[in-house]
């Protein structure tokens, strides 16, 4: 089944950017949904088949394989869809974490409609090591495995590198917005906002003239 009548806006950056506290942040506001894939990995039971198979992967810091990864996408939103809680016709959707390779671009592309890349782009060393502490720090105040411990973090760097750097350019420059990550929260959420209120609103604009 195609489905690209969901329109998404993909967060998108190196771990520990700040991603799920804008993905969280969008979500609160009617219209958004956010849909976080490592929070849906977290949440499987974890002495399921499912689970054992995510964990082998999560916990070295590694990809979960692309095809695994993009069924249980589609498996968890059309769960959320079923049960009203996100309307593709008027939401749209905050994709955090997914697609994280070029080939889950590919898969996941006949199923939603990505309007913009919200690329939260670190640059320099001295930014990386301040992202690797905070990781550090989440993990123990959110009781992460995989963040615990730094030859871990240091690899979902070398990962985020080699595996998700190149799905920026699948999306070409039209799509993908660079956005400094620096500041308060709620400093980015205003950046982020000033690009995603107005797609918000065409696509509310667009339900009603629909109906
Ligand atoms: P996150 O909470 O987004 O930092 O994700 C935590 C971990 O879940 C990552 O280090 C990966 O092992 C796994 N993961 C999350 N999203 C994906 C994805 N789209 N593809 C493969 N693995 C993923």
């Amino acid at each position: 089944m195609t489905d690209r009548s969901r329109q998404a806006v993909l967060l998108f950056g190196a771990p520990g950017v700040g991603k799920g506290t804008q993905g969280k942040a969008l979500g609160c506001i009617p219209g958004f949904f956010h849909f976080s894939m490592g929070d849906a990995f977290r949440s499987l039971e974890p002495d399921s088949e499912l689970g054992q198979k995510v964990s082998s992967y999560t916990s070295r810091g590694e990809l979960v394989p692309d095809e695994v990864t993009v069924q249980l996408w589609k498996q968890t939103l059309e769960e959320i869809e079923e049960s009203d809680a996100y309307r593709p016709e008027t939401d749209l959707l905050v994709l955090d974490g997914i697609p994280r390779s070029v080939r889950q671009v590919q898969l996941l592309s006949p199923h939603v409609e990505v309007l913009r890349v919200l690329h939260l782009a670190c640059g320099d060393e001295r930014t990386k090591e301040h992202l690797v502490e905070r990781l550090r720090k989440r993990a123990l105040r959110e009781n992460r495995a995989d963040d615990a411990k730094v030859e871990v973090i240091r690899r979902r760097f070398e990962v985020y590198r080699a595996e998700t750097q190149p799905v920026v350019e699948e999306y070409g420059p039209g799509v993908v917005v660079d956005f400094d990550p620096l500041g308060t929260p709620a400093e980015v959420l205003q950046r982020i906002l000033s690009v995603v209120a107005p797609i918000q609103r065409d696509l509310t604009h667009k339900a009603a003239a629909a109906t």
